[in-house]
C-alpha cells in the first residue's frame, strides 16, 4: 500500500496504474472529499463520489459530474443518468450496477476535464474498481475509454468493441448525453447502436454468471 502523499510524487502515469492507494472504499471516499489535487476542486459546489453497489455486475464510467449532480453530490443523477438508467432497465442490467466518473469534480460549464485533471483523478478510479471488482466495465463516451485504458479515439470507432481492463471486459458506448441530443431510433443510428451494445453487454454477463456458478 502506498501513502497517499506519495501520490504527488509519482511522476509516471504507468507506475501510478500499477500501485493501489486505499484499502477500503469508506477511505477512498474521505479521502476524495478533501481531495484539492486538481484545479477543478476551486469550481465545484462538492466532490461528486460514486454511488451503487459494491459488488455490482456492471460498473459504469461517465465524463465528470454534471450541474445537477454537483448540487446533489451523487452521480448519474442528471437528465443523462437517468436516460442511461431507463435503458438498462430495459435490458435488465439496473439491479447491480455502481456508478462512478473519470473525475469526481464538475468542470466548469461542463468542459471536458483536462489530461492533466483526469491523471490526478486516476488514482480513486483504478482503486474503486480494484475494490469493487465489478464483472463488466461500461465506459460511457469517449473520455472514459481513454481515462481507464488509455485508448484515444473516438468513440464512434470504439463503441461495441470489447476491451480488456485487468482482465476485466470493458464496453465503450455512446455517453447518454450524447444520445438524448441523437433521439433517432432508426437502425445503425447512435442509439439503436447503443441498444445493441447493451445486450451484447447482458449476454456476456449471463455468461460469465454461468461461468461462475459452473464452477462452484
Ligand atoms: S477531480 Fe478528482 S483529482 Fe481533481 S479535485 Fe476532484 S477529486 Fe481531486
Amino acid at each position: 500500500m502506498v501513502k497517499q502523499t506519495q501520490l504527488f510524487e509519482l511522476q509516471s502515469d504507468d507506475i501510478a496504474q500499477k500501485l493501489t492507494f486505499y484499502s477500503s472504499l469508506e477511505k477512498l471516499n474521505q479521502a476524495c472529499i478533501r481531495c484539492d489535487r486538481c484545479f477543478l476542486s476551486q469550481k465545484r459546489h462538492q466532490v461528486v463520489i460514486a454511488r451503487g453497489e459494491t459488488q455490482p455486475d456492471i460498473a459504469i464510467i461517465g465524463e465528470a459530474p454534471e450541474k445537477k449532480e454537483d448540487k446533489l453530490g451523487q452521480p448519474f443523477v442528471g437528465d443523462s443518468g437517468k436516460f442511461l438508467m431507463k435503458m438498462l432497465q430495459a435490458v435488465k442490467l439496473d439491479p447491480n450496477v455502481y456508478f462512478t466518473n473519470t473525475v469526481r469534480c464538475r468542470p466548469p460549464n461542463n468542459r471536458k476535464p483536462s489530461a492533466e485533471e483526469i491523471k490526478a483523478c486516476k488514482p480513486y478510479l483504478i482503486d474503486e474498481l480494484r475494490l469493487v471488482k465489478p464483472k463488466i466495465i461500461l465506459c460511457a463516451g469517449a473520455t472514459a475509454v481513454a481515462g481507464l485504458t488509455g485508448k484515444r479515439e473516438s468513440i464512434t470507432s470504439l463503441r461495441g468493441k470489447w476491451l480488456n481492463w485487468e482482465g476485466t471486459a470493458v464496453m465503450p458506448i455512446f455517453h447518454p448525453a450524447y444520445l438524448l441530443r441523437n433521439p433517432s431510433l432508426q437502425k445503425d443510428s447512435p442509439k439503436w447502436q447503443t441498444w445493441q451494445d447493451l445486450i451484447a453487454v447482458k449476454l456476456k454477463l449471463e455468461r460469465i454468471s454461468a461461468l461462475k456458478s459452473h464452477r462452484c
